[in-house]
């Protein structure tokens, strides 16, 4: 069989094994339809699937891989640590270094503590705001996402006086009826939940640039809302960063917005590409987590000396002055063309980025809020989506999903990029 499809091939096999063939549910191109690409390697800015087709990646892992695919210092670190050792489920002076390093980048905290992925830490951030304010309730906005711990799987009730109802089979309703959720960036909604519930809500959790609902900027009066609204209501503000730190600048969305939360949750770019999350703020906060105060928290791997290394190795390369203004306007090009190509083939088209995080709409407004992006024509994204894979460009094969950009990414993948898009407008009819 020569002409057989090798992804076809595998995802057969690996339907036989593994619920859906994957290991993430977004990974199984159900949206847009079609075969998942397996990947076999990459190297900066390309990853190769099982046909040994090569695509420009701009999901970069789902936003981990900054620095592109296999750059150099972060492989030695990571060669270095492997040899000595994998784990030893006892402290390390590199986790100490890690700590040390992120802290220095992130002044809004002062301690932290790793974990392995971004879901454990957001789960123990929540744990940690209940605990510390010893309160029940949480806000959460409609359209971001905050890994699938299961008060978080939730969807908005009927009004404000009624709670989330979870959006997955598994989670009891009793789970999620702490959980407020609310309009992203609809300040009169968030009074209003404040006014009613203040007193009870241990905390806020926000993307603060949200990512995954492709791409949607809290607005600043919003933003400094939220900040308002927690001071005066003893409700701790959270940032879900895991998305956002060290991706839209060297000090996450606070950096960008000019916002202090009370604790910050960190992943992908923190791991660069390895199992490590990340959670931190005030030293009072943090110092309620065991084994010095009550609020437990616990992991096996936690800390992980392989992957603290490929965290460090990483940070290093990220905080070498020029890096995000490079980054930015590489991601910026990319943007402005995406945009005239789609205006030169007659397209509704808009797009928006901050440092090497980027989205784009089919529609000529920017999305304020979840309800918005989901009006997205889907069968035009599909159309788009495939026509860009078949030209070797991997863009993440859901219209509510952010694109990343890395530092590996050349001016000419960008302007091939452009091109190819180009290209596939064109194939669309215009409305
Ligand atoms: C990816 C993501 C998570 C979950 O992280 P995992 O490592 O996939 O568990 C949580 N919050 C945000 C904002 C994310 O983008």
């Amino acid at each position: 069989m020569p002409n057989a499809d090798q992804n076809d091939i595998l995802f057969e096999r690996a339907r036989a094994v593994i619920p859906g063939g994957v290991n993430s549910p977004v990974r199984a191109f159900k949206a847009v339809g079609g075969t998942p690409r397996f990947i076999r390697r990459a190297e900066g800015a390309y990853f190769w699937d099982a046909n040994d087709k090569r695509y420009i990646d701009y999901i970069g892992s789902w936003g981990p891989m900054i620095l592109g695919h296999g750059h150099p210092a972060v492989v030695e670190a990571v060669q270095k640590a492997v040899r000595e050792g994998f784990s030893y489920g006892a402290p390390t002076e590199r986790e100490i270094e890690l700590a040390e390093a992120i802290l220095a980048l992130v002044p809004s905290m002062e301690m932290v503590r790793l974990v392995s992925s971004g879901t454990e830490a957001a789960m123990s951030a929540l744990r940690l705001a209940r605990g510390a304010t010893g309160r029940k309730h949480i806000i959460k906005f409609e359209g971001c996402y905050h890994g699938h711990a299961d008060a978080l799987l939730v969807k908005a009730g009927s009004g404000l006086a009624t709670f989330g109802h979870p959006t997955s089979a598994g989670v009891p309703p009793e789970v999620t009826q702490h959980t407020l959720v609310l309009e992203y960036n609809n300040i009169a909604q968030l009074e209003e939940a404040f006014a009613l519930h203040g007193n009870d809500i241990a905390c806020l959790m926000i993307e603060a640039i949200a990512g995954n609902m492709n791409f949607v900027r809290a607005t600043p009066a919003f933003a400094a809302r939220c900040r308002e609204l927690c001071t005066q209501h003893g409700a701790l503000l959270v940032f879900d960063e895991v998305m956002t730190g060290f991706r839209v600048g060297l000090h996450g969305a606070q950096g960008v917005l000019g916002i202090t939360p009370d604790l910050t949750v960190l992943g992908k770019v923190i791991g660069g590409g390895m199992p490590l999350a990340a959670f931190g703020g005030p030293r009072a906060i943090m110092e309620q987590l065991a084994p010095l105060g009550p609020v437990y928290q616990a992991g096996t791997l936690s800390g992980n000396p392989v992957a603290t290394a490929c965290g460090l190795a990483t940070l290093k390369e990220i905080s070498k002055p020029g890096f995000y203004e490079a980054l930015a306007k590489k991601t910026r090009t990319l943007v402005d063309g995406l945009k005239a190509a789609a205006a030169a083939e007659g397209q509704p088209f808009n797009a928006d980025s901050e440092g090497g995080m980027f989205g784009f709409f089919l529609m000529d407004e920017l999305p304020q809020n979840y309800a918005t992006v989901m009006t997205t024509d889907n069968a035009k994204f599909n159309a788009l989506f495939h026509g860009l894979l078949d030209r070797g460009v991997y863009i993440a094969p859901a219209l509510y999903e952010a694109g990343f950009v890395s530092a590996a990414h050349g001016e000419e993948d960008i302007a091939a990029t452009i091109e190819a898009a180009r290209q596939v407008f064109r194939t669309i009819p215009s409305p």
